[in-house]
Parts: C-alpha cells; sequence; structure tokens
C-alpha cells in the first residue's frame, strides 16, 4: 500500500463508507458534558443532526478504518478482488481525526466501519482500540457508533457495546439464498449468532443498572443491521417479512434498507441498474408501519402486489392496504378505537392521538379532522364524521386516482 497522508485517507475511507446507510444516531442517552468534564455531548452542545436530502444523516465522522478486505462480497467496491485504491488509518488517526473535527464543531459522533484485515478478531481490536482510546484516555462524551465484524470473537463485541452508543452488525441480504450468492463467506447462523449475543448483553446490562447505577452501560442506543435492496432477486414481501423477524427476534432499534448502487466493475452476478429509491423509501414507509402503526408483517406484505410480491412505488403502503381492504372502511373518526383511526390514509400518530383526545368532549366534524391533516382529499372517502358519510366511495372504481398523490412536473428554474 502507498504511503498517504491523512487528508489522502480520509478521501479514500469516507468515500468508501458512504455505502453504509445504517448511520442514524437516533435513539442515542445523553452523556452529558456539563461541569467542564470530558469533551463533546450528543445533546446540548450546539450540534444538530443533519440528514443528506436522501434522509442519511452526515453529522458524523463515517469512515472505514481500512477499505482492504480479505472477502469478496460481490455487491461491496472494497471487495479483495476490486481495483480500487486502498488506504488504512491506525486506531491513533481515527482519534486524532475524531477529536479534532469534535472541536471544530463538524461532527456529534463517530461512525466507524471496517474491512477486515489479517482476520476478524485483528480488525475488531483495532475498532475496539478506537473506541476505548476516545473514551478511556480523552474522556470522549459524543456518540459512538461501531460496526462489529462477523466471526469476531464475541468478547471482542462485548467490548465494542461497552463503549459505544450503537453496535449493528449487517445481514447483508435478506434472504440466506442471496446472502450465500452474493457473499458467500458470510454466514447468517453467525451474523444473527452475534446479534443474539448482543440483544442479551442490552437486557443483562439495563437489568443490572436498574439494581446498581455503577453498572456499565451496553449500547444504549441499541443495535442496528442494513439489508441491501435490489442486488437479488428478494421481493418487498420477503424483504418486510425478514425485518420483522429481526425487530421480533433480536430486538433491534432500526433496520436500514440501503438500495444497491452499481458499482465499478462489477461483479457480472449484478443487477446492472438500481432499483428505484423510491423502493427504498417504501420499505422504509413500511418498516414505520410496523414500528409505530401497530401494523402486523403479514398485513404491510399484504399490501404488496399478489403475484409480485412488491409494493406499488406510486403510493405509499398504507394508502396500498386500505384500497385493498375497502370493506374495513369508512371509519367512524367519533367511536372507532385507535387502531382502526391509524388505519386511515393520510392520519399520522400525532392526529390520531388529538382525534382521541378531543372526541371526549365533542363529536368530531370533518373540518376538525382537515385541521389535523395536510389533505382532506386523502382521507374523506374513508371516514364518517359528525357532518361527513362518503357515499358509495369507497366502491368507485377511479379511488385510486382521486386519493393517488399527483405526479408534478418540477420547475427546472423553480
Ligand atoms: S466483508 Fe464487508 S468490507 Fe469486506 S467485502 Fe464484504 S461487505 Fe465488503
Amino acid at each position: 500500500m502507498a504511503q498517504l497522508d491523512v487528508r489522502e485517507k480520509l478521501a479514500i475511507l469516507a468515500d468508501a463508507a458512504k455505502y453504509d446507510a445504517s448511520c442514524s444516531s437516533s435513539g442515542t442517552s445523553k452523556r452529558t458534558s456539563v461541569g467542564g468534564k470530558g469533551i463533546g455531548s450528543t445533546e446540548g452542545s450546539g450540534i444538530c443532526h443533519a440528514y443528506a436530502p436522501d434522509g442519511r444523516c452526515i453529522s458524523l465522522l463515517k469512515i472505514l478504518l481500512t477499505n482492504s478486505c480479505i472477502f469478496d462480497c460481490h455487491y461491496c467496491i472494497n471487495r479483495k478482488s476490486s481495483n480500487v485504491r486502498r488506504a488504512r488509518f491506525t486506531a491513533r488517526e481515527v482519534v486524532d481525526l475524531t477529536l479534532s473535527f469534535y472541536r471544530r464543531n463538524y461532527i456529534e459522533g463517530l461512525f466507524l466501519s471496517s474491512g477486515i484485515i489479517g482476520s476478524s478478531n485483528y480488525t475488531m481490536e483495532q475498532i475496539v482500540e478506537v473506541a476505548r482510546s476516545l473514551r478511556e484516555d480523552h474522556d470522549f462524551r459524543g456518540y459512538i457508533h461501531l460496526k462489529t465484524i462477523p466471526d469476531a470473537d464475541p468478547e471482542l463485541v462485548h467490548q465494542a457495546g461497552l463503549y459505544a452508543d450503537r453496535v449493528s452488525i449487517n445481514v447483508e441480504l435478506p434472504t440466506t439464498g442471496g446472502l450465500k450468492r452474493l457473499a458467500p463467506e458470510k454466514d447468517i447462523g453467525r451474523i444473527e449468532g452475534a446479534m443474539a449475543d448482543t440483544k442479551t448483553a442490552i437486557i443483562d446490562t439495563r437489568d443490572a443498572r436498574k439494581k446498581y447505577r455503577s453498572a456499565p452501560k451496553f449500547a444504549p442506543a441499541g443495535q442496528s443491521t442494513q439489508m441491501i435492496v435490489g442486488a437479488d432477486a428478494a421481493t418487498d414481501s420477503d424483504i418486510v417479512g425478514k425485518a420483522a423477524s429481526l425487530y421480533g427476534r433480536f430486538g433491534l432499534r432500526r433496520v436500514y434498507y440501503s438500495a444497491f448502487s452499481p458499482i465499478p466493475e462489477a461483479s457480472s452476478v449484478l443487477p446492472l441498474k438500481r432499483p428505484p429509491l423510491m423502493r427504498e423509501h417504501r420499505l422504509y414507509q413500511s418498516d414505520w408501519l410496523m414500528r409505530f402503526y401497530d401494523y402486523s408483517p403479514a398485513e404491510v406484505a399484504s399490501a404488496a402486489d399478489a403475484a409480485t410480491g412488491m409494493l406499488p412505488l406510486d403510493i405509499d403502503p398504507k394508502l396500498a392496504w386500505a384500497l385493498k381492504f375497502r370493506d374495513r372502511f369508512p371509519v367512524d373518526i367519533n367511536r372507532a378505537p385507535r387502531e382502526m383511526l391509524l388505519r386511515v390514509p393520510g392520519l399520522g400518530t400525532k392526529a390520531v392521538g388529538a382525534i382521541l383526545s378531543s372526541r371526549r368532549w365533542r363529536r368530531l366534524r370533518l373540518d376538525d379532522v382537515a385541521r389535523l391533516t395536510v389533505s382532506v382529499t386523502k382521507i374523506r372517502p374513508f371516514i364518517v364524521a359528525e357532518d361527513w358519510r362518503p357515499v358509495m366511495l369507497s366502491d368507485r372504481a377511479d379511488l385510486r386516482p382521486l386519493v393517488a398523490p399527483k405526479i408534478e412536473q418540477m420547475e427546472l428554474f423553480g
């Protein structure tokens, strides 16, 4: 590997990390630096979360320790057979960069991942050393998200959780067949085994801290994972099912979906085109329905096309579900239970909360609901209010175009 200075390494290793979408720092607990102790804190120090237009968090220093790798995952630009320029940071260099960026208010924390060099254990040791040094040598109280390495010793993964706010390991692909084909050196059993160990450690330390306040924290912002969308033949129904199973079995805080991006000199087993970004967006919406709107995975999957297993791209999955199961509507906003109000297209959790509390005092009219939503046109066919009842509206053949968002041509110089 040619001798590179830190700036050149940063250019290479920050670029190499951009394919990982799971960098959100949501859900972390507060590490305060009030009182002049330590430097940095997740909140309260004037640093805001910033998101790129595609929703990715950009306020972290997001880098790889190295983009060299002994594995050859087909979808990965850093795979062994890839002809990219390689670079490698030392643990000390990552620590210095994090501290200097933090002091300049560029970042609120560190997202550190790595290709595998030498062995999984050696790589994991280097990652842990970065976090250890930041926390112990420099009293760093900013956010740290560490990617753990498949196959690393569970003890090393445990150490990572003691220093990091969040740990994650990527399941990579929604199906075992897809993983075997595109990442043959990875093993779903070992990946899920590491997730199970992390879940146990999170629960154990949470219990211990209820009894002893001095018990150490373990990944207080939980664990997350990422799935690549569109690199294999998995359908949206497969992906929704896999995500639900991961949430249920491992108590994940988040599953991230990353639309596959074609890479230079791609392997011939990969598709030539990236999937529409809207597909990634629809999967995030379906994830939201399961986590906050009490939809079961089977209900979300039933919004997909029965023949293809794919969610529609032109309308959101909640609207797709409502159009498919019209017999459940209209919903009386003055009487329906919370779970049915949550199924009305256009009604969010806040609006449903407001409806539930206001209707204790009076019966709600269409105008009252209109004030709580962005578009009453979308809602009208699906509700009954004090002064409103749709007339055969939910049976209309043209209901879909009536409630689907209008496609607008963006102005070039608007
Ligand atoms: S192990 Fe990670 S870095 Fe290495 S080739 Fe696979 S996905 Fe890329």
